[in-house]
């Protein structure tokens, strides 16, 4: 369903790379370049801002790999893009997404990676333009999805386990009027099916009566699933449909919603701002 193909440059490391270059060999390569804007952290109080000599000062570096931030006041809802997370109809997963064209093993000044993959790929967001190809001919790509739907109060809650998301399933759960941002962690989950490579067609998703049901009795606006598709794979093009042809529904999918309380939080995704793309990765992350 996700045919289109992004390929894009990490243009903000390389700018920020690009800007300490310059500001340390205008500095004739002095013994600090602790700046403003990075007064410390960086790690390079010790460092001759040459660079070169850095890393082998440093052999026993080891990088903080985190899922929540702030003794857990903000836990990280995102997957970590890697090669083998599963991508929707593949039994390769994602592959490799990264080059590094140009290299300081290579001689050149600054490391600058090139990333391509499907804008659908690990947790990400749906635009209308997705499964409408007037919307997409319009202009109804991921810069103009809304971010105050995408950023607010937001209800975590366990579907049943034993069905897809039905009409019976959506209205079992009681979701209260006003409530505008659910995050809906199902059997998915569970499974742990993000974790697996190989493309599951047995996830759990919305149906396409559970999206009617949804839109004709709540208020919700952002809808989040522990999957790659929101809609059931049986349901795959109907439940999108239903969905995406109002406009003002968002669905995000492929939450990492492993171990966190069910219950209120603020969530916070932010989208790339993809001119034209139907879909984009996305930060997601929720706050306590
Ligand atoms: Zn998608």
């Amino acid at each position: 369903m996700m045919m289109m193909k992004v390929s894009f440059t990490l243009l903000l490391t390389c700018t920020v790379h690009m800007l300490t270059f310059t500001v340390e060999s205008l500095a004739s390569c002095s013994s600090s370049s602790a700046t403003e804007a990075y007064p410390s952290g960086y790690g390079d109080e010790h460092s001759s801002s040459c660079g070169a000599s850095y890393s082998h000062e440093h052999d026993d570096l080891v990088p903080p790999k985190r899922e929540v931030y702030g003794g857990g006041r903000i836990i990280d809802i995102t997957h970590k893009i890697r090669s083998d997370l599963p991508s929707f109809g593949s039994s390769e997963g994602v592959g490799q997404f990264l080059w590094l064209p140009s290299s300081m093993k290579n001689g050149s000044f600054a490391n600058i990676s090139e990333m391509k993959m499907l804008t659908h790929t690990g947790t990400h967001v749906d635009a209308p333009g997705h499964f409408f190809d007037h919307y997409f001919d319009a202009g109804f790509d991921v810069d103009t999805l809304d971010l105050d739907v995408l950023n607010g109060p937001a209800l975590l809650v366990d579907v049943p386990r034993d069905k897809n998301i039905t009409a019976e399933a959506m209205e079992s759960l009681n979701i209260p009027r006003g409530v505008r941002r659910v995050l809906f962690r199902t059997l998915n989950t569970d499974r742990k099916l993000m974790w697996k490579k190989e493309f599951d067609t047995s996830f759990v998703g919305f149906m396409k009566d559970g999206a009617q049901w949804l839109i004709e009795n709540t208020d919700i606006k952002m809808v989040g699933v522990d999957y790659l598709s929101a809609a059931a794979f049986d349901n795959l093009i109907s439940a999108h449909l239903v969905f995406l042809e109002g406009r003002d529904i968002i669905l995000v999918e492929g939450l990492k919603l492993d171990d966190i309380n069910p219950g209120i939080y603020s969530v916070h995704c932010l989208p790339l701002r993809l001119v034209g793309a139907e879909g984009s990765p996305i930060r997601c992350i929720l706050i306590k």
